[in-house]
């Protein structure tokens, strides 16, 4: 497992030292799980080694916090699909997705949806390489130009989050 799944940090990995921060880290390893089976294995190895893991989106935050000290990265940018779509009694869309998915991904996903009414997700932190958990986790928001809030807060628009704990196993928070 860890051979196909945790790879040796090396030149061809160097990017992924640094979000828009330009700030620069340093890690001994780094993942790219595609499933959440293959998130808990990662998460089990590194727990067994006594490893940080530092969680990447889009790495598009600007104050370094995608930015590994030491330890593992975990990439989620191979976890973007869209996993399932309903519309509540009330109206109400609701889109069920892995955290990598960019706001460029989701807004396409969205608009592929043969629905009657047109729908969209507001949160949008104005960079659209940007993923649905690093908007979920910085809560991001765009301001206008006198720092009054244009698009909608974030968590609100989020109902349900899957948490992995440090042991490697999953938790459902509702929000
Ligand atoms: C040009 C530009 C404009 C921007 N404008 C805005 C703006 O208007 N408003 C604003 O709020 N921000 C803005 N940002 C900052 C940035 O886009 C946001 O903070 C964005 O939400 C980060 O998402 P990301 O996927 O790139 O996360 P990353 O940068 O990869 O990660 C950010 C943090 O989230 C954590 N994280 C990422 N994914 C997960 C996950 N699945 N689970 C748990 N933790 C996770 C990381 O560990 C890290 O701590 C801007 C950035 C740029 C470059």
């Amino acid at each position: 497992m860890e051979r196909q799944l945790i790879h040796p940090m090396g030149e061809t990995y160097h990017e992924y030292l640094k979000d828009e921060s330009k700030m620069r880290g340093a890690a001994d390893s780094i993942s790219f799980p595609e499933s959440e089976a293959q998130i808990g294995s990662i998460l089990q190895v590194m727990r067994e080694k006594r490893m940080p893991v530092t969680i990447q989106g889009g790495k598009t935050g600007v104050v370094g916090s995608a930015v590994p000290s030491k330890g593992h990265i975990m990439n989620l940018s191979h976890m973007n699909q869209v996993k399932s779509f309903c519309i509540a009694e009330g109206g109400e869309a609701f889109l069920k997705v892995e955290p990598g998915i960019t706001l460029n991904e989701l807004r396409k996903a969205i608009d592929r949806l043969a629905t009657p009414e047109a729908f969209f997700w507001p949160p949008d932190p104005s960079e659209s390489t940007a993923t649905v958990g690093g908007i979920a986790s910085t809560d991001a928001v765009i301001l206008n130009w006198d720092k009054t809030l244009l698009s909608s807060m974030v968590n609100p628009k989020i109902c349900w989050t899957f948490i992995w704990v440090e042991k490697g196993c999953m938790v459902s928070s509702l929000s």
